[in-house]
């Protein structure tokens, strides 16, 4: 029988631990000598460099390799050498921008672990400065000259805040580890930022070059032209949409009631539910697709400056409605699994009931149609019905992914091949990315010629997407999961399922259906017996290699979004696809294989 992996090249050896493969590229010079020349060589490093795009990894990993051959240095010092280029790559745009418009960023390590009297909070540590670390030196001198400062090492908490339009630059103190694992979400966005690495990685009582830290916080130029490309300005516009009152103008309430009001009139309270729904949390990627996708097709000014954005509520209202549907979605998918937690609040059904939930979702698709049918005055008949033609399109495909999955989730007799899997995949995850992008280009004008590729890149990408998904439900998930494997407790029929069936023997096979049919219809409610479930999967998981293969298919789909995006014109739209290639499949962590690191990684 042909399997999927036998399309892939010849796989390398099987990779021990990616976590500790890394670890020794991740030393930090001895000597502060050596610091100095590494810093300082990257300085004249940087001076041939394109500014005009943000740093990729694969860019900026390549300079650092650069950077020490050229200094007759070893592969120890890549992730510092990494660092000290993108610390040069963006000094000069930081410097420019004023102190109160700029974040910075400590880590809790720094704190005297002997006797810190500090609690935490939400934003992270609450530093009472009582002088025993250099956290508090920092942090004065950062606040007289008008930062914000956080001691937290959340990148999801840093994002928000840069997002809300707060701030336009960070300054950082962090490990090795963490500046990576920060560097896509951050860096890639086109923001600003210097980082200065702790000179351990050992979580505890950590220390730092505080000159270098002083230096970077007061570092301070006359205000410059924006010299790199961000989708800064077009993630804020994004998010702009959805805080009130703008949220009203664009999609008027029938109610005029803002807030979820108890006592209410039911109508309005109803309303009230789908709207404060529709503005909760989330990424807000999909209308961002669609804005940058017309911002780039218009020339790419909004890429530049915030002043140039050039965004018609025509557009916005129809990147609102792409938001809608995703919501509508969230709600009916967190019914069908009844998941209990969404945006770190109770799911809606939780809250208001199924009945009530399931309306809400309905009703947020009518918004989302309306949303664009209201606007064919000014959009023309034509592309109001195209695009609807394609919302209405990935509606159904949706569905059908989503249908195919119940049905396998609850049919007695269970088989699943990979094919099964990626197909249910492509139906279920990357429509949502075709509608968002395809809504943006016919925007702009008619999309006949663009049309293949969207959904071939939109194919590629979405399926990526949702194998690193599964990948990362073995990891946990940060905003609504708190037990890895929750897809074999929801008894989903997942890609790693699938490949784990084609590579074990009868007898693990049937076992393993059996743990899957188990939890479907007991659920888990019990948590030894999910804990239990769950353990034996990931063992017959890992005998089957799965984690490794879906890897490997992970990057199969990317390059293919990829060498599709290599085809791409104009340059600010193939430049978008490349940049949503890389956001959107943003590695969350390492994946393991042998079993001592993985049960590190997964912080068991
Ligand atoms: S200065 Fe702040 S972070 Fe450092 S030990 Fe004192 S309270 Fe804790």
């Amino acid at each position: 029988m042909t399997t999927v992996l036998e399309t892939l090249p010849e796989a390398p050896p099987e990779p021990k631990s990616k976590k500790n493969n890394s670890s020794h590229l991740k030393v930090i010079p001895e000597t502060r000598e050596m610091r100095d020349r590494i810093r300082e060589a990257a300085r004249v490093f940087v001076q041939g460099l394109d500014r005009s795009k943000p740093l990729v990894r694969d860019d900026s990993r390549r300079y650092a390799e650069q950077l020490l051959r050229s200094m007759g240095l070893g592969e120890q010092y890549l992730g510092f050498a990494l660092v000290a280029v993108a610390n040069e790559f963006w000094r000069e745009q930081v410097a420019a921008i004023p102190f109160n418009r700029r974040l910075l960023l400590l880590p809790h390590c720094l704190k005297n672990a002997e006797g810190c009297p500090a609690d935490y909070d939400e934003f992270g540590l609450d530093c009472k400065k009582c002088g025993a670390c250099s956290v508090a030196d920092f942090k004065v001198k950062a606040e007289e000259l008008g930062y914000k400062v956080l001691v937290s090492e959340g990148t999801p908490i840093v994002l928000k805040i840069i997002v809300s339009g707060h701030v336009d630059a960070i300054v950082g103190v962090a490990c090795l580890n963490v500046l990576e694992k920060a560097f896509d979400k951050i860096l890639l966005a086109g923001i600003p930022c210097i980082a200065t690495p702790l000179l351990s990685s050992n979580c505890k009582s950590t220390s730092v070059d505080d000159d270098w830290v002083f230096e970077s916080i007061s570092l301070k130029t006359e205000p410059i032209e924006q010299k790199t490309k961000t989708y800064m300005h077009l993630m804020r516009a994004s998010n702009g949409m959805f805080d009130e009152p703008e949220l009203a103008r664009l999609a008027p309430r029938s109610r005029q009631v803002v807030g979820v009001a108890h006592n209410a009139d039911p109508l309005a309270q109803h309303e009230a539910i789908a709207y404060d729904f529709l503005a909760r949390g989330g990424k807000r990627s999909r209308p961002l697709i669609t804005l940058a996708a017309y911002d780039a097709l218009t020339g790419g000014k909004g890429t530049r400056k915030s002043e140039d954005l050039d965004l018609s509520d025509s557009v916005k209202r129809t990147a609102l409605a792409i938001e809608a549907f995703h919501k509508a979605s969230l709600v009916h998918d967190d019914i069908e699994d009844d998941d209990a937690f969404r945006y770190g609040q109770e799911t809606l059904h939780r809250q208001h009931g199924i009945g009530t939930a399931i309306n809400v979702g309905d009703y947020l698709i009518g918004l989302g149609y309306r949303l664009v049918s209201r606007e064919r005055k000014v959009l023309g008949a034509e592309c109001a019905a195209d695009i609807l033609d394609r919302l209405a399109d990935s509606h159904m495909k949706l569905s059908e992914g989503q249908g195919a999955e119940l049905l396998w989730r609850e049919a007695s007799e269970k088989a699943l091949s990979p094919l099964d899997a990626l197909k249910i995949y492509a139906l279920k995850t990357a429509p949502a990315f075709e509608a968002a992008l395809y809504s943006g280009v016919r925007l702009v004008g008619p999309a006949d010629d663009r049309d293949k590729m969207i959904g071939d890149f939109s194919r590629n990408l979405g399926v990526a997407f949702q194998i690193l998904n599964d990948l990362k439900d073995w990891s946990g998930d940060e905003d609504n999961k708190l037990l890895a494997g929750q897809d074999v407790l929801a008894a989903r029929p997942t890609l790693l399922l699938a490949l784990a069936l084609e590579a074990l023997s009868p007898a693990e096979k049937e076992e393993l259906l059996s743990l899957i049919q188990t939890s479907r219809e007991h659920g888990s409610a019990d948590d030894m017996v999910a804990v239990n479930t769950v353990e034996r999967v990931r063992s017959l998981y890992r005998k089957a290699k799965v984690f490794t293969k879906a890897d490997k298919l992970v990057e199969k789909y990317r390059a293919r979004a990829e060498a599709i995006a290599d085809a791409v014109d104009p340059l600010e739209f193939r430049e978008l696809l490349y940049y949503l290639v890389d956001t959107v499949l943003e590695r969350q962590a390492a994946i393991e294989e042998e079993p001592k690191t993985f049960m590190v990684e997964l912080g068991v």
